[in-house]
Formats: C-alpha cells, structure tokens, sequence
C-alpha cells in the first residue's frame, strides 16, 4: 500500500449515447471504490493535437493512476493512435501495443478488462480450461484476440473465429467453452452448443422491440443445453467494470512506485 488514492481518468469525445451510459457506470463504479474520477468531455469535433494534448497531461499528472478512452471515437480520430498516446503504465484498458505484446508473450502487465472479467467467470464457476476446446466468436484488438490469448495462455485449445470461418455451428457445436462476441442478437443457437459446454456472452445488441438490450446468445434456447451460461445484461459486462478497477488500483502501485 502506498498511502495515495487511485485515480482514474476517463475521456468521452462526442456524443454517442451507448458510450456516455458505460463512462457514466465507470465513474460510479470508481466512487463506490474509492477510486477518484477525473472526467474529461471533448466535442465530436475534437481534433488530433486536442485529444493528444490531453492524454499527453493526463500522462504526467500524478493524481492520475489510470487512463481511459472510450471507444468509439468519431471517425476522424484513429482509434489505434489514440490509445497508444496512453502511457503503458496508465494503461488500464489494456489495449496499447505495450499492453498487447505483454499478453502475448506471457509478461505480467495490464490485460484488457472485458476478456479478464470472463477469465474470472469461467474460473468462479469452476470451468476446467486445461486441454479444453475453447471456441471464440469475434477476433477483434478490443476483446476477441486478448480472449484468445487468455484461454491459450490457460492451456485451452483455443479456435478463433471471425465473419469469414466457414460452419460455424458445426465448430462451435465442439466446444467445450464457447465465448460470443460478434454483435449480433441471438446468432448462437441452441444446435449450436455441446450439451454441458460453458457458454459466454460477450455481445450488447440494442433492438427497438422487448427486451432491448440483448447479447450474442438466444439465452432462453441455450441455458437447458449449456452447463453455464452468462446472461445479458447483468454477466460480462459488470466484471468489465470490476477489472478496470482492479486495473486501476494495479496501475496506481506500479506509477506510485
Ligand atoms: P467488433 O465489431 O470490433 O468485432 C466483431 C467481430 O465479430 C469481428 O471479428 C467479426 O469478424 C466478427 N463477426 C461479426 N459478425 C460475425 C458473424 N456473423 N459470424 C462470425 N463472426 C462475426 O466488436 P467488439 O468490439 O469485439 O465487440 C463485440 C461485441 O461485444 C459487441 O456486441 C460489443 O458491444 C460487445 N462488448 C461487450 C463488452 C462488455 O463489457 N460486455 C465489452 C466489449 C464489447
């Protein structure tokens, strides 16, 4: 322990809803912690040298243990170069090419939050990952490649999948864990899934009809085939937020000295 409080900054550019509702949870996730919240707002329009300039203080400033932004930004902004403005050290979304190449070479440092909270899943429910089939949907910088990276790295036999796999449901219906993260209401099927297998939804999907907020996974036709299976809302999403914090409160050790 080293006597300073963790803080955490959060930068918002524009005005997309989605993001300001999970910026939003973030922050108070942060004051319920006890972590202090610095929040940055910048207009869609921001430019380059702006957004730069800010991380570029933020960096240096020593009340700041962690730095986050939210993705997506406006088109004009090149997401990649944006975060690795971020210092490594502050870098508690765990996506600079720092970050990155940590993970992949099995170096300690901060993962990205979204694949740990479903690392901590899969362990609480007692999920045995050595020498299982492990299936990933989506293979995107953000969550499916990191994914991939953890259960390898937990001796899984990892398959990662993306738009252009061919079968699908015939690969999926293999898996021991299966982990969705594509962005497409209930694309997994109940014939899609190995009956025990342990099923994850990564997916937020917004539909205009009830229930809304849906993930990758037809929850209803899935649960009676899988042996565990996270629901949405309320299953990936909030250990996202409990690994940022735990990120944060890693990152403020390491930056306090
Ligand atoms: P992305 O759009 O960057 O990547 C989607 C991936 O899915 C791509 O690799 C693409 O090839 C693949 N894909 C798309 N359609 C497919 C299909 N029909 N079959 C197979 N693969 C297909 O998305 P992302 O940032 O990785 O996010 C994926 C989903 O996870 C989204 O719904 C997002 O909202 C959600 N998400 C949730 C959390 C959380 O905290 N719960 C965090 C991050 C992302």
């Amino acid at each position: 322990m080293t006597g300073e409080t963790p803080g955490l900054a959060t930068i918002l550019i524009g005005d997309d809803p989605a993001s300001a509702v999970y910026v939003a949870a973030k922050r108070r996730a942060c004051g319920e912690a006890g972590i202090r919240s610095f929040h940055h707002e910048l207009a869609a329009s921001a430019g380059r040298d702006e957004v730069h300039g800010l991380i570029d203080r933020l960096n240096r400033d020593p009340r700041v243990s962690g730095i986050l932004c939210q993705l997506p930004l406006p088109p004009h902004l090149d997401p990649a170069e944006t975060t690795n403005r971020i210092a490594p050290d502050k870098d508690v979304d765990g996506l600079t090419v720092a970050s990155a190449g940590r993970l992949a070479v099995g170096l300690d440092g901060l993962r990205p939050c979204t694949p740990s909270g479903v690392m901590h899943l899969l362990e609480d429910a007692g999920v045995e990952l050595r020498g299982a089939l492990a299936v990933v949907l989506g293979r995107s910088n953000l969550f499916g490649k990191p994914m991939a990276q953890m259960l390898l790295a937990a001796d899984a036999t990892v398959v990662a999948c993306h738009r252009r796999t061919p079968d699908l449901p015939g690969l999926c219906r293999q898996a021991d864990v299966l982990v969705a993260a594509v962005g497409r209401p209930a694309l997994v099927q109940a014939d899609w899934v190995k009956p025990g297998a342990a099923v994850i939804d990564v997916g937020i999907n917004r539909t205009p009809s009830s229930p809304g907020l849906v993930g990758d996974v037809d929850f209803e036709a899935v649960a009676p085939v899988a042996g565990a299976i996270t629901p949405v809302p309320g299953g990936v999403g909030p250990m996202t937020i409990a690994c940022l914090l735990r990120n944060t409160l890693q990152a403020a050790r390491t930056t306090s000295g």
